[in-house]
């Protein structure tokens, strides 16, 4: 079985990171060396900090220095060789990422509402209702409100739907959306599997955000579940058919790394004079850790 981070898609970072020009989001220098990397490999919810980016722009420049441009002009050739006018091929303006992020951000807490098959109070906030048409197309909303309480179910989708039910709503509005917003520059190819020597189809995006949207409609696909991890609050795969057993760290560098952290700060209370039992509480473990990390202090 492939998993979520089965996406193919070779991300070529310029070492000096990227500037903003015209608008533009372009490698700060222009010709400088450029590292390849495989920022899909090992994570399967980089959709997801993805979508918390803020939408700002030196966050944005930060995200890129890691994972380079959204539309590469290297990967994104095939506009060139399409013959597209200048104005029409692809580049990374501050729009396009605003788009993406904000899209996949509302989208991400709809599904993740959705998931909540028996509590729909998540929803009822995030969807609002018309009786006659289904989701309500017509209300302008609130500017900060998430987007999908303006956006109309297709008619063909409508017959699916009956009254008040919000997960069926969410549901067909995320099939919408995602048709609408992902770019669609995925391409299906095979590929060597060394240790089984047969050919896979594996997917190919030829852009970041084609990659990002492939890999979050896979982790709706496969109905994965994830959490952050408790020390570098990176996004960890916690679903039923996940490989990970430990579900609270990525791995033992990162709980070792939560550990020594813990017992630092551990340590410091008891020097300020807090009472173990307080301690204990902080840190939610029993009074007997609580002694073993702080020592004779
Ligand atoms: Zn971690």
């Amino acid at each position: 079985m492939q998993t979520v981070t089965d996406i193919n898609y070779v991300a070529r970072v310029h070492v000096n990171g990227y500037a903003w020009r015209d608008n533009k989001l372009v490698p700060h220098v222009p010709d400088d060396e450029v590292k390849e990397r495989c920022p899909f490999d090992g994570r399967p919810g980089l959709f997801l900090e993805f979508a918390q980016l803020p939408i700002d722009r030196d966050e944005i420049l930060s995200f890129a220095a890691e994972y380079g441009q959204l539309r590469d002009p290297f990967h994104a050739r095939f506009d060139l060789v399409r013959r597209l006018p200048k104005d029409k091929r692809l580049f990374d303006s501050f729009d396009l990422w605003k788009m993406h992020i904000g899209a996949m951000r509302d989208l991400v807490a709809l599904w993740q509402a959705s998931q909540l098959p028996t509590d729909d109070t998540v929803l009822r906030d995030l969807i609002k209702w018309n009786y006659r048409e289904g989701i309500d197309p017509t209300d302008e909303g609130d500017a900060d409100m998430p987007r999908f309480n303006r956006i109309p179910v297709h008619p063909s989708c409508r017959r699916f739907l009956k009254k008040d039910d919000y997960r069926v709503a969410a549901l067909l509005t995320i099939e919408q959306e995602v048709r609408d917003t992902s770019p669609g520059s995925v391409k299906t190819v095979l590929k060597f599997d060394p240790e089984h020597k047969r050919l896979v189809k594996t997917h190919e995006p030829t852009t970041l955000d084609g990659a990002l949207w492939l890999q979050f409609t896979q982790a709706i696909d496969r109905d994965k579940r994830f959490q952050s991890c408790r020390s570098c609050r990176e996004p960890i795969d916690i679903s039923d058919d996940g490989s990970r057993v430990d579900r609270e760290y990525c791995d033992d560098a990162c709980r070792q790394r939560e550990s020594r952290r813990r017992r630092k700060v551990a340590k410091q209370m008891r020097e300020e004079g807090q009472y173990l039992r307080t301690i204990a509480k902080r840190f939610d473990v029993d009074i007997g850790t609580v002694k073993g990390w702080v020592g004779k202090v």
